[in-house]
């Protein structure tokens, strides 16, 4: 195993994310920089702001800092597929991973999907299930696209909009029933998004629905 890596790392070697130093995609010294909460359940911090909160647990590894920002970017915007595997080793070695059925994540508008070419989330949950032996399982879809959300001043609509923002895609509707979830996104902002994808699992017979953050933009 080691010498696999000290070979993938002479034929692709990377530089530090944060201070370009060769050698990780996040060096040692820019990883203490990382503000980690050390498997602290976050759900109590998210739920006052839903009238009913769908979720059963929340994690998150760490505030959505300077450094954590550049890791999270470049698997979103520089297609570095490189980060993904990273991500989803700080994951399994920071929080304590639900025992869980599947593991899945928050989805993208199929517009934005086409644009991007992949779902960073989708990515990093592949690479989740095999540390973990949970298979990963691209349950959701969007419907309707955010932006069009921003607009809604209504805020009883507003919140309609949103109950109905994810659904179960139609050919794991009963599979889900009684199923233990992990539900992997990449930023928490609010937790909205969150709570409205755990919700449509919920709707559709999820037993338990563990979210999984890498970053929080919370205070
Ligand atoms: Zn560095």
């Amino acid at each position: 195993m080691r010498l696999k890596n000290l070979l993938l790392e002479l034929f692709f070697p990377s530089f530090c994310l944060h201070c370009q130093k060769l050698g990780y995609l996040l060096c040692e010294n820019c990883y203490h920089g990382l503000e980690f909460y050390f498997l602290q359940n976050k759900l109590e911090e998210i739920t006052p702001h839903f009238e009913t909160a769908y979720l059963d647990q929340l994690q998150i590894i760490a505030r959505f800092n300077f450094t954590l920002q550049k890791l999270v970017k470049a698997l979103k915007y520089k297609n570095s597929k490189n980060v993904a595997p990273f991500l989803a080793k700080m994951l399994w070695r920071h929080l304590l991973i639900p025992e869980a059925d599947l593991i899945t994540f928050v989805p993208l508008h199929p517009r934005k999907l086409k644009l991007r070419g992949y779902n960073q989330c989708q990515e990093i949950a592949l690479e989740l299930a095999k540390l973990s032996n949970i298979p990963a399982k691209n349950l959701l879809e969007k419907k309707i696209n955010n932006q069009a959300q921003a607009q809604i001043k209504n805020q009883a609509e507003r919140l309609e909009r949103m109950a109905n923002l994810f659904a179960v895609r139609e050919k794991y509707q009963n599979f889900v029933k009684e199923k233990k979830i992990i539900l992997l996104d990449d930023i928490l902002t609010t937790g909205a998004t969150l709570n409205a994808a755990s919700q449509a699992l919920k709707k559709a017979g999820a037993k338990k629905v563990f979210g999984l953050i890498i970053g929080s933009k919370m205070e």
